[in-house]
This record gives structure tokens, sequence and C-alpha cells, in this order.
């Protein structure tokens, strides 16, 4: 359910129109459940999938008498969010959040309203645009409604059960200050995030298994207004093509309404994916609605400065710092998608120790990029070491890349060692003198094609190393065949 944007009422430095007259003004709440082991009030499983209702107890089904203890792991995961998003890690309290849902058998959610854990921080993206974070506060997740048949929505079902599995699995939600001015960067901002709770091992980010859930807040006002007009929030878009989609449509929607001169009701609404259009789903709550009071069964949340600290001394590099590092060892001023690719897990930690062991950037990146990308999930056959080492052979000309690549996909489908795999393959590199004999051979076989090279016919250069390559059964260097071929012509 929805956190409580505040809305600042400064104007954006850069203006971006949205359509003409028409600025977007975006906000985003997103939803993340924590990797736990367990819940976050009691010790059953945090797992998806599985048989309905397995995983429940009588605090997580709200029986009565039964009491909420706060699991430790799921308040550490927060705190990371909290540092890794720039926000200001303080003592917190819950509070419940009452309203009836079938799918939530306490008849209330317990969340923080006022003091949440984390608070005023912001996210960088890859563009640039710095996006505020208002807040990062811990809540748990509700069970699930399933609908049996009609689509899946209520209203055409013959029957709806409920799966108490998810229920009081740990969340944080993430809420961003109205910042965001183009659907592209809603995606972007998304996108970093998923990237960034990823990195710090918070969350899966399978938005498709919906253990990452994106709600937009959006409205519309005259381009150069800062006034923040009536906003319709859109819930549970599952996708990042289906956000950019429905922020395009609402906001749409809202200046033709404007345009006739109407105005847009604060409404919740749900995304349409195949008619791609929103649709109304109720008047949206404000907060009072919800007469939120503290929760009297936890204590106040107040980690100490120790372990905020050793929390934060064990953070990963960031995706932000993985981009300017790559981008440093490239030489390179703006990021790819060959970057983007390799600074994403699972692929950094191949790639960074690659580069701190010394092989060339742009053949460690290209060979994560490309190789180790396709195989996800990447085997344990092929570890980091051995990636490496695979890598340090191409770096120094021990093996092509041609070579280099056969050798990756080898050692994803066995443990045999990197070297055995080189000489059962043929791929011992050719020494030079060998190299030379065979290109000495070469060139004695073909007296006629040679005199027409050395007279200037350099399309004859394909020919010789073509004929080398054969030779050696495609274990030659083409780049040194030719090297030796040019220094033979130059002699006559
Ligand atoms: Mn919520
Ligand atoms: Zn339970």
């Amino acid at each position: 359910m929805s956190g409580m944007p505040q809305y600042r009422l400064d104007a954006r430095a850069d203006v971006v129109e949205f359509a003409p007259g028409w600025e977007l003004v975006v906000g985003l709440e997103v939803h993340t459940e924590l990797l736990t082991v367990t819940k976050l009030f009691c010790r059953c499983r945090n797992d998806f999938g599985g048989a309905p209702n397995r995983n429940t107890c009588p605090v997580c089904l709200g029986l009565p008498g039964s009491l909420p203890v706060v699991n430790r792991r799921a308040v550490e995961f927060a705190i990371r969010i909290g540092l890794a998003l720039n926000c200001q890690v303080q003592s917190s309290i819950f509070h419940r959040k009452n309203y009836f849902y079938p799918d939530m058998p306490k008849d209330y959610q317990i969340s923080q309203y006022d003091v949440p854990i984390n608070a005023k921080g912001y996210l960088t993206l890859p563009s640039g645009a710095r996006i505020g974070i208002e807040r990062a506060h811990i809540e748990e997740d509700t069970g699930k409604i399933v609908h049996r048949g009609g689509g899946g929505r209520i209203a055409s079902s013959d029957a709806s059960l409920i799966d108490y599995n998810r229920s009081g699995i740990p969340l944080v939600e993430i809420v961003s200050s109205p910042d965001i001015a183009t659907p592209e960067q809603a995606r972007e901002y998304v996108s970093e995030l998923r990237a960034v709770l990823i990195a710090i091992g918070a969350s899966d980010g399978k938005m498709e298994e919906g253990s990452l859930r994106v709600d937009a807040n959006v409205s519309v006002r005259p381009t150069g207004s800062a006034e923040l007009r009536t906003r319709c929030e859109i819930k549970n878009v599952n996708s990042l093509r289906s956000l950019g989609r429905a922020i395009t449509y609402e906001a749409e929607r809202q200046i033709a309404l404007y345009e006739k001169g109407e105005a847009p009701l604060q409404q919740t609404r749900y995304w349409d994916e195949a008619k791609g259009v929103t649709g109304a789903l109720r008047s949206k709550e404000e907060a009072e609605d919800y007469r939120y009071f503290p929760e009297p069964d936890l204590v106040p949340l107040a980690p100490s400065d120790g372990w905020i600290a050793e929390i934060r001394s064990s953070l990963p590099m960031l995706p932000s710092g993985r981009r300017s590092y790559l981008l440093e060892k490239l030489a390179m001023s703006a990021t790819n998608d060959q970057v983007e690719t390799a600074l994403a897990e699972p692929l950094f930690p191949f790639v960074h120790e690659a580069l701190e062991r010394g092989v060339e950037p742009r053949v460690a990146v290209a060979r994560a990029a490309n190789e180790l990308a396709s195989l996800q999930p990447i085997p344990d056959s092929l570890d980091v070491d051995r990636f490496v080492t695979i890598c340090l052979k191409e770096a120094k000309g021990e093996v092509t890349a041609t070579q280099a690549k056969a050798l990756i996909s080898k050692a994803a489908e066995s443990e045999v060692d990197i070297e055995e795999l080189i000489r059962t393959l043929g791929f011992e590199r050719v020494d030079d003198s060998a190299l030379r004999q065979m290109v000495e051979g070469v060139v004695g076989a073909h007296p006629e094609e040679w005199a027409r090279f050395v007279g200037g016919e350099a399309q004859l250069r394909g020919f010789f190393v073509g004929a080398v390559m054969k030779a050696s059964s495609g274990k030659a260097d083409g780049k040194a065949v030719a090297a030796v071929l040019g220094e033979l012509a130059a002699r006559g």
C-alpha cells in the first residue's frame, strides 16, 4: 500500500516537456521483498512458490495472542538499503496501518509511519540526474488472493482463494521524491535501484515474481509551473516496459482532461497490459484514513552507531561506483550496453577480479558481457579463477580471441583443468620459429601468388593468412601470421 510521499515544492533545475505546454511529475514507490531466510515477525520461511499456506504460523496468520518479534537480518537489509541510497539512518518505530483486506488477517499491516528507519536520501542515475529518496521504511507483506477463472480478475472469477505464504514477508518500501520528469527516467530509476538492491544482496530484483513491485504517482502541470496537481497512483506495474507505457498513457489521459476543461480525480488506478490503458480502482486514500497508531507489541528500533558503521563497511562497490571504475579502466567517458552488462550481477565480480589481476580491460569486459553473459546462470565449474586464467592467456597472446571464447564454454561444461583443455583442444600456441617455418612453407608452395602479393596485390594477404591458418589447423594467430608475411614481403 502507499507510503506518504511528502511532495517537495522546489522546481526541478531542468525542465523537460512531456507534451507541448505540459510537464510530467512522477514519484515512484518501490516495494522490495528482502532476501531473509525467515519472515519479518515470525520464523516461517520466506520462500517464493511452494504449496499454498504451507509457510504459516499463528503470528503471520494473525491468530489471537500471537506476538511479533523483529527479524534482525531484515533490519540489517533495511539499513543496507538506506546507506546505499545515501539516506539518514535513524531510530524508528513501527505503526499499525489499519484497513480491511481479506489477504491481511490482522486487519492491520505493521509498517512505519512518521519515523521511518531511513529518510532523505538520493539515487544518482547513469544519465547524471539525481532523484531524491523521501524514505525507505520496513513493513510486512500481505498474503495473496488468487481469483480462479475469469482471467484472474475478481469480477468475472468463479472463486477467490487466499495464500498466506507471503503474509509477513519483510519488505522495504522506497519512496522517491516527485523528481522524475519522463517515462524513460522512471525506467532508468527503477533499473538503477534494482541494480543497487541486487548488488547489496537485499533483493533478487525479480519483477516478474513480484519481489520488486512498482507503483507510480503521476501528475502533470503546465510547463514551468512549480505547482503539484492532483495525482493518480498506478499500482503494481510488473515490468520496466509496462512502467513506461503506463506513465505515458496516464499523463496523456490527464492532459486530455485538463484540455477539455475538466480535472482528474485523485485515484488509485491499475494498468491493463493487454489493453494498454489505466483504469480506476478506487478513490485514493489519505494517510488519516488508515488510523495509524504506534504498534504496542514492538519496542522502538534503535540501531547502534557501531552496528550502522559495521554495515556501512560491509557494503560492496555499488553500480555507480562500478560504472566509474569500468569507464576509467576502459578510458571511456560514457557508458554503453557492454559496460552496463559487465557491471551487473553476477558478472561484475568476474570482471573486477580479472582487472585486479592485470587482464586488459577490453578483454575482460568483452568476455564477461558476451561469453559469460550468454551462460547465465553461470555454472559452478566456471568460477572467477578459471575465468581470469582464460582472460590472462588471451591478454598475453597465449590463446587467440576465438580460442578464449571456446575455452570459456568448455570450462563451463566440466571441471577439467584449463591447461588440459588447451592441450585436448589443440590450442597450444604455435611458437615463433614454427610459425615462421609454416609461413615460409606456404609462400614457397605458391610462388606465383607470392610474386603478385610482393608486387602490390595487397588483397592476397587474406589468401596467405587463410592458407597458414589451415596448415596450422587454426592454431596460428592471424595477427602474427600477417606480421611475418609483411616482414617476408619487405625482404622481397
Ligand atoms: Mn507499502
Ligand atoms: Zn509465521
